[in-house]
C-alpha cells in the first residue's frame, strides 16, 4: 500500500470515534489505509494469515465504537477509497467509492439535478462506507427510509480477502439472498465496504421546515400526533426536548422563547407548489399551544436551521463537557410512554440527562450528561445508560435505531435479543468471515457473550 500508508503505532486519531465524548479510547499494532479494493484485499488476506483482527474505519464518527480497536488489532482506515464516482443523471443512479464523505455524495448528486435522501448530521465527515456499515438514517429516513433503501449494489472484501459485487445497477433485483441488506447495517462484521451504487431521485424543488416550539412535552406530543394527521407527508418529523433546546440556544435562529421545553422539528420536500401548501398544513397543524412557529423560506435561513439542528449533539456534549448518547427506539405511538419512563430512570438515578430524536421514527437519543474526566461520574452515567435498555424491551422497541450494537451495546444485545437469532447472526458471520478476524466482539455476541442464562433472557 506505499510506505506512507502505514502507521505504527496507529494514530491517536484511529484509536476513537464520537465515543470519545464518554471516555472510550482503544488500541492497535497499526493502521493501514489501502488506495483501492485490491490493496484492501491484499491486506485482509495477509492479517487473516497472522490471525490479526481487522477493524474498519470510515469518518469515525460513529456512536457505538464499532470502528474503536482493540488489541492486537490493525485498523483498515478507507480514506484513501476515494477513487471515481459515477453519476448517471438519466438512470437517477451513482456509484461512490466507500471512503468519500456523505456531504461529497450530496453535492455530487446535487451537481446532476439528483437527490440522496439520508442526511446524518455527521454528514460532512462520516464516509458513504460508514453509513452503509451502519444503516445511518438522519431526520429525512421518517419518509425515505435509511440508507438501506438507498442501495442497490455493493462492493465488498470478505474476511478471507475474496472480492465480491452484490446487487448492482438495477433497481429491482430479487435473484439472490438480499446481500445488500445483510451487508447495510453489519457494522464491518462481515466484511470492507468499497463501493456503494445507489438510486437517487430528482432533487426536490423546495425544502421547507417547520419550526415549533412548546412550554411543556404533552403539548409537544399532541402536536406531533396533529402532523402526522394533517394530510401533509413530511420528510422529517424530530424532537428536542427543553435540555437540548437550552444546551443549543446560543445558534437557534430567531433565538429561543423563555420557558421552552419542547420542539417540533417538521420539513416537507417536493415541488414549489406541493412544498408551499404542505408546509402550511403543518404550520396550521403546529400552531395550537406553540409558543412560537418558524417557517424559514429562503435557502439561507433553510440551511441555517438545519445546520443548528445538525449543532445539537455537539451542543449538549459542549454544555456538560461530555456525554453518553443512547439511540433506543420505540414504536412511534409509544414516544410519550418511553419519555416518562426515561424520566423515571433519570430522576431515580438523579443525574442531568437531555433527549432529542426522531420522533416520526420513535428513535430517541437519550443522553447522559457526565464529564468524561470524572471517573464516578462517568461510571453512574453508564449504569443509567445501561437501564435506557430496559425502555425498548418493555416497548416493543429496538435497542438500536441508527448508531448501531458496536462494543457498547454488546452485552445489552446478548441479554435481550432471542438466542436463536444470535446463533443465526453468528452462522451468517461465519460465512462472510470464516476466520472471524472481521470487528471481532462488534454488533454480533458471541456464545461466551451470552452469559445469562436462556430463562433469564427477556426473548423479543
Ligand atoms: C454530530 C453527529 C451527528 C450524527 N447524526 C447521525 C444521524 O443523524 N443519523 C445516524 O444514523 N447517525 C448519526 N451519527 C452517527 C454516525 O455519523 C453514523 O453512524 C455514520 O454512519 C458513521 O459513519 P463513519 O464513516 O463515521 O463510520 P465509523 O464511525 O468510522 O464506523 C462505524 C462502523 O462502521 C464500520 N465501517 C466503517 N466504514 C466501513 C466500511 N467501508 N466497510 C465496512 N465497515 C465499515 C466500522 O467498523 C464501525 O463498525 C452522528 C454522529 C455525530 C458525531
Amino acid at each position: 500500500v506505499g510506505e506512507g500508508n502505514v502507521r505504527v503505532p496507529a494514530p491517536a486519531e484511529h484509536l476513537r470515534d464520537a465515543t470519545e465524548s464518554r471516555a472510550v479510547r482503544g488500541s492497535a499494532l497499526a493502521s493501514v489505509s489501502p488506495g483501492d479494493t485490491e490493496e484492501v484485499a491484499a491486506v485482509v488476506r495477509w492479517c487473516a494469515a497472522q490471525g490479526l483482527a481487522v477493524v474498519r474505519r470510515g469518518g469515525g464518527t460513529g456512536y457505538s465504537a464499532g470502528a474503536v480497536p482493540a488489541g492486537d488489532a490493525i485498523v483498515i482506515a478507507t480514506d484513501r477509497l476515494t477513487g471515481a464516482a459515477r453519476v448517471t443523471p438519466e438512470a437517477w443512479r451513482g456509484t461512490f467509492p466507500a471512503g468519500m464523505t456523505t456531504a461529497e455524495v450530496h453535492r455530487r448528486c446535487r451537481e446532476s439535478g439528483l437527490f440522496f435522501a439520508p442526511n446524518p448530521g455527521s454528514a460532512e465527515s462520516c464516509f458513504i462506507g460508514g453509513n452503509v456499515a451502519t444503516n445511518a438514517g438522519g431526520p429525512r429516513s421518517f419518509r425515505y427510509g435509511t440508507t438501506r433503501a438507498w442501495v442497490t449494489g455493493l462492493e465488498a472484501v470478505l474476511g478471507d480477502g475474496r472480492i465480491v459485487r452484490v446487487g448492482g445497477s438495477a433497481r429491482k433485483n430479487v435473484e439472490t439472498l438480499d446481500f445488500v441488506g445483510l451487508l447495510c447495517g453489519s457494522e464491518g462484521t462481515l466484511g470492507v465496504i468499497t463501493e456503494v451504487t445507489l438510486r437517487l431521485q430528482p432533487a426536490p424543488e423546495a425544502e421547507l421546515p417547520v419550526l415549533a416550539i412548546y412550554a411543556d412535552r404533552e403539548a409537544g406530543l399532541d402536536a406531533l400526533g396533529s402532523a402526522m394527521a394533517c394530510g401533509a407527508v413530511p420528510a422529517a418529523l424530530e424532537f428536542l426536548d427543553g435540555g437540548a433546546l437550552q444546551a443549543a440556544r446560543a445558534t437557534l435562529p430567531g433565538g429561543l422563547p423563555p420557558g421552552a421545553a419542547f420542539a417540533v422539528l417538521t420539513e416537507v420536500l417536493g415541488t414549489d407548489t406541493v412544498a408551499e401548501s404542505e408546509a402550511a398544513m403543518l404550520r396550521e397543524a403546529l400552531a395550537p399551544g406553540a409558543l412560537t412557529v418558524l417557517a424559514p423560506q429562503t435557502r439561507r435561513d433553510v440551511e441555517a436551521l438545519w445546520r443548528w439542528r445538525s449543532g445539537v449533539s455537539l451542543a449538549v456534549t459542549a454544555a456538560a463537557g461530555g456525554k453518553l448518547s443512547e439511540d433506543i427506539t420505540v414504536p412511534t405511538e409509544r414516544l410519550g410512554e418511553a419519555l416518562a419512563a426515561i424520566d423515571r430512570i433519570r430522576v431515580d438515578a438523579g443525574v442531568e440527562m437531555t433527549s432529542w430524536g426522531h420522533a416520526g421514527d420513535g428513535n430517541i437519543h437519550a443522553t447522559v450528561m457526565a464529564d468524561p474526566t470524572d471517573p464516578e461520574a462517568l461510571a453512574a452515567a453508564e449504569a443509567v445508560a445501561h437501564r435506557l435498555f430496559t425502555v425498548p424491551a418493555a416497548l416493543d422497541g429496538a435497542l438500536s435505531g441508527e448508531h448501531g450494537i458496536g462494543r457498547l451495546k454488546l452485552a445489552a444485545a446478548a441479554a435481550q435479543l432471542n438466542p436463536d437469532v444470535l446463533a443465526l447472526q453468528r452462522a451468517v458471520k461465519a460465512a462472510f468471515d470464516p476466520f472471524e478476524i472481521m470487528n471481532p466482539r462488534v454488533k454480533i455476541p458471541s456464545v461466551a457473550d451470552q452469559v445469562t442464562p436462556t430463562e433469564q433472557l427477556v426473548s423479543r
